[in-house]
């Protein structure tokens, strides 16, 4: 509705996965009111491979944008990254030098792109901050996307100082291109596949079809097998709350520097506190059947732990309630439950 030449133009790439269907469920509340004068375009890749530079140039041109928030990225669990770091670092890096590039061409702006909390240093100290991330070398599992995420916050502080050599000639407004630092988020229209899922999606999808095979055999109890020990520790962050995150620092975070988007330090759980809470959702949706855990310590645990400070983000939204995470799983849960044949998996 409107005239939408006035409008400004947001552009979400990676707007079909995790988080950019969060990011459009939240502009779609209120019936939109919340962001006025504002077109919102969700890109998935249907719409082009952002990793060809002609592809992801066409749809830039096309769409015209003032604001884009960068979410789309080769991305996978553990067991995914392991075998397969040079592709994650060499996709991750086309795309994101691409997107960059027709950002400065088009003179977005603001960007927002996306680091990652498993980017980090290995050897580190705990709580980790955005002051880190280029202080060692990342875990040896996921390298490829470590890098190749990392060089996204030394484009943007090489974009900025080519903004401030040319605005010394020409006076005018420069351009914000920042990042964002995620911790491991969880939520509807994850990527739910067993072989290459992130940890919360994951259980979930062989929670349900353990559920379900124990509905056909009419037993009343089934396991779950957690990958590794279960007790490493992590901090998960819903994603309609990471949603309503990016989109504040789309609007009114103005540093280069990055800021991480994290639940509180006390709200680190283990991997089998998680699953735990996925046994106990699924008990609300099929209450006839138990979920027993199992650790599996045949699989490697990854990072024992990587709590993040999300005093940055608290210093600028003190009061910022974060979902708790029983009630963003039982959610999780039902979602998948309820949408299992349009789910990715
Ligand atoms: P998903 O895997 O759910 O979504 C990835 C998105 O990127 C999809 O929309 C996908 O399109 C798109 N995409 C992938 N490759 C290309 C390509 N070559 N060209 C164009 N589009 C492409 O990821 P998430 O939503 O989980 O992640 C969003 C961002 O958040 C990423 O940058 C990720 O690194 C970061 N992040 C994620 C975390 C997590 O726990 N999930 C944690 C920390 C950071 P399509 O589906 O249409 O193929």
């Amino acid at each position: 509705s409107g005239n939408t030449t006035d409008m400004k133009v947001f552009l979400v790439t990676g707007g079909t996965g995790l988080v950019g269907k969060a990011v459009e469920e939240i502009v779609k509340q209120n019936d939109g009111k919340d962001y006025p004068g504002i077109k919102f375009v969700f890109l998935g890749s249907k719409d082009g491979d952002l990793s060809v530079y002609k592809e992801a140039k066409k749809i830039f041109h096309q769409h015209k944008p003032n604001y884009v928030l960068h979410l789309a990225a080769m991305v996978g669990g553990l067991f995914k990254n392991e075998a397969n770091n040079l592709s994650f670092f060499r996709i991750n890096n086309l795309i994101n030098d691409n997107v960059l590039r027709l950002c400065d061409e088009l003179r977005v702006e603001k960007c927002v792109s996306c680091l990652s909390t498993c980017i980090f240093p290995d050897k580190t100290v705990y709580p980790i901050d955005e002051t880190m991330i280029h202080l060692g070398p990342p875990h040896d599992s996921n390298f490829g996307y470590s890098y190749a995420k990392r060089m996204i916050d030394v484009l943007n502080r090489g974009y900025a100082q080519k903004w401030q050599q040319e605005a010394k000639q020409s006076g005018c407004n420069i351009p914000v291109f920042t990042s964002v630092i995620p911790t491991n988020v969880y939520g509807p229209y994850d990527n739910f596949n067993l072989e290459d899922s992130h940890v919360i999606p994951g259980l979930i999808h062989k929670a349900y079809l353990q559920v379900q095979d124990a509905i056909q055999k009419g037993t009343k109890e089934t396991q779950l097998t957690v990958c590794g020990s279960g007790r490493p520790m992590r901090q998960f962050i819903y994603s309609l709350d990471l949603a309503r995150l990016m989109l504040w620092v789309s609007f009114n975070y103005q540093q280069t520097e990055p800021i991480i988007l994290s639940v509180d330090e006390e709200d680190e759980i283990t991997i089998n506190d998680a699953a735990q809470l996925i046994a106990e959702s699924f008990n609300k949706v099929a209450p006839d059947i138990k979920i027993n855990l199992i650790n599996d310590c045949s699989f490697s645990d990854g990072q024992l732990k990587k709590t993040a400070s999300n005093l940055k983000l608290r210093k600028h939204l003190p009061d910022f309630v974060f979902t708790p995470i029983e009630e963003g799983i039982r959610t999780s849960v039902k979602w998948f439950w309820n949408n299992y044949d349009l789910a990715r998996k």
